[in-house]
């Protein structure tokens, strides 16, 4: 998974800053930012997560925004400017970051995909049948996988920090088992009937497994973006025939599609729930603990009315 690194003049720079500090007797803990290793994620979830795992070791920047759509982001100059002086690359993988390729391949330096060792879940409908669900962050324990990655990545990077990141995964993989657990112990409440999850884009197939939901979506992935009267349609019968409270739609995309659903059938509008993207630091879903127990509290209150 590892491209080759050939930007020798930056790590040149840090070695000879870690260097003058060994020398001097300094200690390198007060080092601005400028002198930590630079990781690059290719979007804010993965920029969180990274994070708590570097700790105050390395730099973590997300490329896109909160709120961007990640699936066809078109990179910048100025991305790409930034992105080639980093030190490590992270990407989603499984599909994810359709541009991802064409972006790193510009590119010198390291990168890891995240997901790896991951098992995927298959998407079942539309042109993306057979093709691996992208969304494997949607369940805690995948991001312990996740988590695993981001410390090997980080020892080959920043070596004296392998106890630093081991310690911050263990006391992370802490909270996202507590966060899974809550996940399941709400969802799995609701009455057998509701428990049906539908979505704008058929993001939630890990949550929906481990929450032993049955899930429904208009479109499987959101590169395409539009909804066809006939997924519109499709989405209308199901909620109809399944008598589903509820349906919900993304932070990230248009929400009209979904609420026509709900309009057509009489169902309520559950709610907005974030996948794809956290909130500003300000808004609901500044990390991806958050993320988990907003989409939780928002599909359980949606589905029961309470
Ligand atoms: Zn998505």
């Amino acid at each position: 998974m590892w491209t080759r690194y050939r930007f020798e003049w930056g790590s040149a720079v840090v070695a000879a800053v870690v260097a003058v500090g060994v020398l001097t007797g300094c200690s390198t803990d007060k080092s601005s930012d400028d002198d930590k290793p630079t990781v690059v994620t290719t979007f804010t979830v993965l920029a969180d997560i990274a994070s708590v795992v570097a700790g105050d070791r390395l730099r973590v920047e997300s490329i896109t925004k909160p709120g961007a759509e990640i699936h066809g982001y078109e990179p910048t100059p100025g991305d790409i400017r930034r992105s080639a002086k980093a030190d490590l690359i992270v990407d989603n993988g499984l599909n994810l970051e359709s541009w991802f390729g064409q972006f790193v391949q510009s590119l010198d330096v390291k990168h890891v995909v995240i997901s790896d060792g991951v098992t995927p879940i298959d998407i079942a409908s539309d042109a993306y049948a057979g093709k691996p669900n992208p969304h494997a962050w949607m369940s805690p324990l995948n991001v312990e996988i996740y988590v695993d990655n981001l410390v090997r990545a980080f020892t080959e990077l920043d070596p004296d920090g392998k106890s630093a990141f081991e310690g911050n995964a263990v006391a992370y993989k802490e909270q996202l088992r507590a966060v899974h657990d809550e996940l399941v112990k709400a969802l799995r409440g609701i009455p057998e009937k509701q428990r049906a999850l539908v979505t704008c884009e058929g993001a939630f197939s890990y949550l929906t497994r481990d929450a032993g939901l049955s899930e429904r979506y208009i479109w499987p992935v959101n590169a395409e973006q539009q909804a066809t009267p006939k997924q519109v349609s499709a989405t209308i019968d199901y909620v109809r025939a399944n008598q589903v409270p509820a349906v919900f739609c993304e932070s990230t995309v248009s929400n009209k599609p979904m609420k026509q659903v709900a309009s057509a059938t009489g169902a309520r509008f559950g709610g907005t729930l974030y996948v794809d993207s956290l909130s500003e630091a300000n808004g609901p879903v500044p990390t991806y603990l958050d993320l988990i127990r907003h989409d939780t509290r928002t599909i359980v209150s949606g589905l029961t009315g309470r």
